[in-house]
């Protein structure tokens, strides 16, 4: 159950906070199409009915689905997350996330931020940390790789996002990128999440490659419950049968999503194909499914890449990908976001 305080301003609404706030019960204030509002959760130990009978501009909701801050059941207008006042994802344009799988050279990441930009990306991505599977693969260049991406994306006015692995990160990836990405392996790491949640920076959340949708709502939840509205949701491939590709792009998620969840969701093609050749063909699907944006690895050299190289599209590819996804944006009624 749920308390919805309609005018949190109001005496009726500021006791009502004030009380919870004293009985483990926390007050979220939230954008709807009647204004703000503020949901108020509780543990269980506060008589929720009962404060809602003190005053005609309380009522209380039972939502059907466990998300409570991610459905729609009380926020019920799509979140738009503003990136640095430079770049916004969700409601209506189409943010394009483009840039290497890992950070490798300050040459590479510049040359990249500068081909991405210029292609129309909104967001130049790089991955300092990385998630592998072998102990012995390339790490990821660490700090100093995060500080060459966020210089490279300073240089052609991009904000960055990277991978945060483990909580000793946070505070350093907080600092210098500007989303925080939660990758598919770290999903479910709930107390990961918890921590993200404080941190106020917008944050992307992969679906992990074993999670039900239902699943990643209530890991976006976690993120929300601590106070972090700014969630970005991704769409990046399941684990199935199929072995033609590295996971099985779920584009039903995406309508899915939509529905039940007000917060942004973009579709990462390259970690679902494994596959260059794949990319354009699903990422025209996940745009035509309304998705809210892409996630696309691209490398000058794809070759010699340390990580993801068979997977990430040439400069020169991207440029197509970008000329091809135009006129489907147009026809969807959506523009290509740029970044300001
Ligand atoms: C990545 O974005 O580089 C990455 C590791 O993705 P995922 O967590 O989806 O595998
Ligand atoms: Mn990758």
């Amino acid at each position: 159950m749920v308390l919805v305080l309609n005018e949190p301003e109001s005496p009726h609404a500021l006791k009502a906070k004030a009380d919870c706030a004293t009985r483990g019960c926390r007050a979220y204030d939230l954008a709807t199409s009647r204004g703000t509002v503020s949901a108020v959760l509780g543990l269980g130990s506060v008589d929720l009915e009962r404060m809602a009978g003190e005053s005609t501009s309380l009522s209380v909701v039972t939502p059907k689905s466990p998300y409570i801050l991610a459905g729609r059941a009380i926020k019920d207008t799509d979140t738009v997350v503003t990136i640095r006042e430079r770049a916004q994802i969700g409601g209506g344009p189409l943010a394009v996330i483009a840039g290497p799988c890992s950070i490798e050279s300050e040459a590479q990441i510049m040359e990249t931020a500068e081909r991405v930009r210029a292609a129309g990306a909104a967001i130049l991505r790089g991955g300092a940390f990385k998630p592998r599977t072998s102990p012995y693969a390339f790490q990821g260049m660490g700090l100093e790789g995060l500080r060459l991406l966020r210089r490279a994306g300073d240089a052609v006015g991009l904000p960055i996002i990277t991978e945060v692995l483990d909580a000793d990160d946070i505070g350093p990836v907080a600092e210098l990128a500007d989303i925080i990405q939660i990758g598919a392996r770290n999903c479910q790491n709930f107390s990961l999440l918890r921590k993200i949640g404080r941190v106020g920076r917008p944050v992307l959340l992969k679906r992990g490659m074993m999670v039900t949708i239902e699943e990643f709502l209530m890991s976006a939840e976690y993120l929300l419950s601590e106070g972090n509205m700014n969630v970005i949701l991704c769409e990046r491939g399941i684990r199935t049968f199929e072995t033609e590709t590295r996971n099985t792009l779920d584009i039903s998620a995406v309508p899915i999503l939509k529905a039940k969840t007000h917060l942004p969701v973009i579709v990462d093609p390259s970690h679902a194909a494994g596959t260059w050749t794949l990319i354009r063909p699903l990422a025209l699907a996940a745009v035509a499914a309304g998705a809210d944006g892409l996630m696309i690895e691209v490398h000058s050299s794809p070759e010699t890449a340390l990580c993801d190289g068979g997977q990430s599209l040439r400069p020169y590819r991207f440029d197509e990908l970008m000329s091809a996804l135009a006129p489907l944006a147009g026809a969807m009624g959506r523009a290509i976001a740029g970044s300001a």
